[in-house]
């Protein structure tokens, strides 16, 4: 607030110089109707800013003055000469105060900057070497570091508190590291940490064994410093929310400067849209999760533009405040009436604007995560995985060289398991694979109920046969659980898979289709299997079926 006051205080200059002009043209000539209008508006203006920067004397004073204004405009023919003698005082009143705050701040340090909190970091090495290059290299990167050199002082370090990355060599001397990992994953919160394996050159790693475990990235030694970094902070940043983005419809430019430092500080992406007509083309380009809009814009009102974005089925739940000068129980039904979502008047105080941006952008999302999310199975939806194949498709343009996995696994027989035991086992049945899915995949891959009983994939970093392997082991693994249905039965259930590796140029549709034909190759050769579709399958598959 105080930054926010001084920046405010160093255009303050103007602002006066701008009252003296109109009060002076009124001196000249009393019945100035532009100098009284400008006198006006100038008054306006000043009461609104001045109050939103805390210089509440000014406001009052201000608005005091502009009261006289619209006396005199409304009854006509001149001002009267005490109005001018009142505005003069005016002029002084706000000046004095202006100046006390511009000396009683000139004096005060810069205050001090918060910094954001430290991540911490564990790493596990038994080679002192290779440790303290780790070590270097996170430190580098600000963070926070703790060592240990066995699995028996990792799982200490842990207990003591949960990290934020976890960095654990392959080869430990009383164990694997694959374990540390596993045993972390298990914890409480322990599924919250980024977790890389590292591996030396003589050391077998295995990718397969490093994803079940729950390691979200593999490096062999020595380690690249430049990818190690880029792969941590792609991950760290994953789990930071983005920062929310904000469209502020306002024509007036103090006041959008206002808004964008208080909502910039505290880490809000800002927009300003400072002409109505420009209004539709930003709300595109910038995609915002919520809109501030102003009533009054020239010639087109905020619930104007409001009802437009309602319209758009897209825009249904895009949290849109109004933020205004126009304080009158009229106006506020129509913004209301029109879609919007809350009502703030200005001036506005920078605690109150944060909250009810926060609070509306808090629930949006929280309104989406239900949208995109499966109810039973709390796996991404069709839509939403759809977008992320969409998502890995570009990528792939931009990367050539990046791996990608398309896997469609459907259950085996599913409608007979129904059939013999109850839809409600069935759905426990879709839930205990969910549960593996998740488990035992990264977090960068994505994971979709793609259909009823099928689920939909998209594994980063490996080729066609790790991947083969990655979904063998799953298929055990599920294939090895002992269902009990509601009456008591024992049973198993299986699902057959096939996996697709996505090649430059192949669209998404392409893709999809190689997958779900290797997947029907594998319920051919008789179910409880998984199929690769053929390399470079795209090339035959517009043609067939
Ligand atoms: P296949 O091995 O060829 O895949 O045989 P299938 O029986 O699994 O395949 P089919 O497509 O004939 O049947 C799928 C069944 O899955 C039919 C449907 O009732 C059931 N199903 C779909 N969604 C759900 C769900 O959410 N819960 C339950 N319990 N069953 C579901
Ligand atoms: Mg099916
Ligand atoms: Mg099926």
């Amino acid at each position: 607030m105080e930054l926010l006051r001084r920046d405010y205080l160093r255009g303050v200059g103007e602002r006066l110089d701008n009252l003296r002009h109109a009060i002076v043209s009124l001196q000249i000539d009393p019945a100035d109707g532009n100098a009284l209008a400008d006198l006006r508006a100038h008054l306006h203006k000043l009461a609104g800013t001045a109050g939103t920067y805390g210089f509440a004397q000014v406001t009052a004073v201000a608005r005091e003055g502009e009261r006289l204004c619209i006396e005199d405009l409304e009854a006509g023919g001149g001002v009267p000469r005490d109005h001018l003698e009142r505005w003069g005082q005016v002029l002084e009143e706000v000046t004095e105060e202006f100046e006390a705050t511009r000396e009683a701040t000139a004096h005060e340090s810069a205050g001090t900057t918060s910094s954001p909190p430290e991540i911490d970091a564990l790493v596990v090495d038994d080679d002192e070497e290779v440790r303290c290059q780790i070590v270097t290299l996170l430190e580098g990167e600000g963070m926070a570091t703790r060592t240990a050199d066995s699995c028996e002082r990792a799982l200490r370090a842990v207990a003591e508190r949960m990290p934020d990355v976890l960095v654990v060599d392959v080869a430990l001397p009383d164990g694997p590291g694959y374990e540390v990992v596993e045993h972390v994953r298990q914890q409480l919160g322990g599924d919250a940490p980024a977790i890389l394996i590292v591996s030396g050159r003589t050391d077998f790693l295995d990718k397969v064994e490093a994803i079940r475990s729950g390691a979200d990235g593999y490096f062999e030694k020595p380690i690249d410093p430049e990818m190690f970094l880029r792969r941590l902070q792609h991950l760290v940043e994953r789990d930071r929310p983005e920062a929310a983005k904000v469209l502020a419809v306002e024509d007036d430019a103090d006041h959008a400067a206002f808004v964008r430092m208080v909502l910039e500080s505290a880490g809000f992406q800002v927009r300003i849209c400072p002409d109505a007509r420009r209004f539709e083309a930003d709300l595109t380009a910038f995609a915002p999760d919520l809109v501030i809009m102003d009533l009054n814009l020239g010639d087109m009102s905020g619930t104007d533009l409001v009802r437009y974005i309602r319209q758009e089925e897209q825009h249904a739940t895009l949290p849109i405040v109004y933020l205004t000068g126009e304080a009158h129980m009229q106006a506020r039904i129509d913004s209301v009436r029109a879609g919007g979502d809350d009502y703030l008047v200005k001036p506005v105080v920078p605690g109150m604007l944060l909250a009810t941006v926060a609070s509306r952008i808090e629930r949006a999302r929280f309104l989406k995560s239900l949208l995109d999310r499966d109810g039973l199975t709390r796996l991404c939806t069709h839509a939403s995985f759809m977008d992320a194949a969409k998502t890995a498709v570009a990528r792939k343009a931009r990367q050539p060289a990046l791996q990608l996995a398309l896997v469609l696994l459907d259950l085996d027989h599913f409608k007979s398991i129904n059939d013999r035991f109850g839809h409600q086992t069935g759905d426990r049945v879709l839930v205990s694979l969910a549960a593996i899915l998740r488990r035992r995949l990264r977090r960068s891959d994505t994971i979709g109920r793609y259909g009823g009983e099928e689920f939909g994939l998209v594994l980063e970093d490996l080729d066609a046969a790790e991947a083969s392997r990655l979904v063998r082991r799953l298929l055990d693994e599920f294939s090895a659980i002992d269902h009990v249905a509601i009456g008591g039965e024992h049973f198993r259930a299986k699902f057959s898979a096939g996996i697709s590796l996505l090649e430059p140029g192949v669209t998404l549709a392409q893709w999809i289709r190689q997958a779900d034909d290797a997947l029907y190759a594998a319920k051919a050769a008789g179910r409880n299997c998984v199929r690769l579709a053929p390399a470079s399958a795209n090339s035959q598959s517009n043609s067939h079926g």
